[in-house]
C-alpha cells in the first residue's frame, strides 16, 4: 500500500510537495480545515511560506492542537522552512514558538537582505543535492535532534525522532532525495 502524505494547506508552497509525493508513488492530500483530520494519512508535510501566518491560521481553524498532538504520538512530520520554523522549539530571534516539538533553536530570516534568497549544493546525509533557500531560517543550536544537513557550515536539516526539517525547499528542485527520505521515516 503506498503512503497516504496529509499537506498542510493554509499557505505557502504546498502543491509543489504535493508533486513530489505524486512521483514517487504517494498519495497526498490537503489540509484546510478541521474535518480534513477525518482522514486516516501515514505522515504530514509543513510547506514553506510565512510562519507567523501559519501559526495564525493554525489557531484560528481549531487545527493547532490536533497536529500537534499527531506529532507527539510519533505522526512522522517534514517540516521546510516555515515549516521548520513552527516544528522548532525555539526560535532564536522571537519570542514566539509554535509546535515546539523538535528540541533545536532556529534563526527566523537568517541569511539578511541580500542573501534573501540563494541556491546551494551541498550534503544531506552524505549525498549532494540542490538547496533552494527563500528568506530562509538555519538552526543555530542543533539541540538534541540529529544533523543531517550543512550549508556553508550552517546547519540546514536536522531530524528527531518522527520528525524532518530543513531550512530549503527540497519540493522545488528535481531531485527527491530529501523525499525518498521522509517517506523511508514512514515505513520505519
Ligand atoms: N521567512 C519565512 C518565515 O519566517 C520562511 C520563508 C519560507 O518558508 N520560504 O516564516
Amino acid at each position: 500500500m503506498s503512503a497516504r502524505i496529509a499537506v498542510l494547506a493554509l499557505q505557502g508552497a504546498f502543491i509543489e510537495h504535493e508533486k513530489k509525493l505524486s512521483q514517487l508513488g504517494a498519495e497526498s492530500f490537503e489540509i484546510r480545515q478541521l474535518s480534513d483530520l477525518n482522514k486516516s494519512f501515514d505522515g504530514l508535510i509543513i510547506p514553506g511560506g510565512e510562519s507567523t501566518v501559519q501559526g495564525k491560521l493554525l489557531r484560528e481553524l481549531d487545527l493547532f492542537e490536533p497536529l500537534k498532538s499527531f506529532i507527539v504520538q510519533d505522526m512522522p512530520v517534514f517540516g521546510t522552512c516555515a515549516g521548520m520554523i513552527l516544528l522548532a522549539e525555539k526560535i532564536e530571534n522571537d519570542d514566539r514558538s509554535y509546535f515546539g516539538t523538535m528540541p533545536m533553536t532556529v534563526r527566523r530570516n537568517a541569511y539578511g537582505r541580500q542573501l534573501g534568497s540563494f541556491y546551494a549544493e551541498e550534503k544531506f546525509c552524505g549525498k549532494i543535492i540542490p538547496m533552494t533557500f527563500i528568506r530562509a531560517p538555519y538552526i543555530s543550536d542543533i539541540g538534541g535532534c540529529e544533523l543531517l544537513a550543512e550549508t556553508d557550515g550552517r546547519a540546514t536539516a536536522a531530524r528527531y525522532k518522527n520528525q524532518l526539517a530543513a531550512a530549503f525547499h527540497p519540493e522545488l528542485n528535481e531531485d527527491l532525495t530529501v523525499h525518498k527520505y521522509f517517506l523511508d521515516m514512514i515505513k520505519e
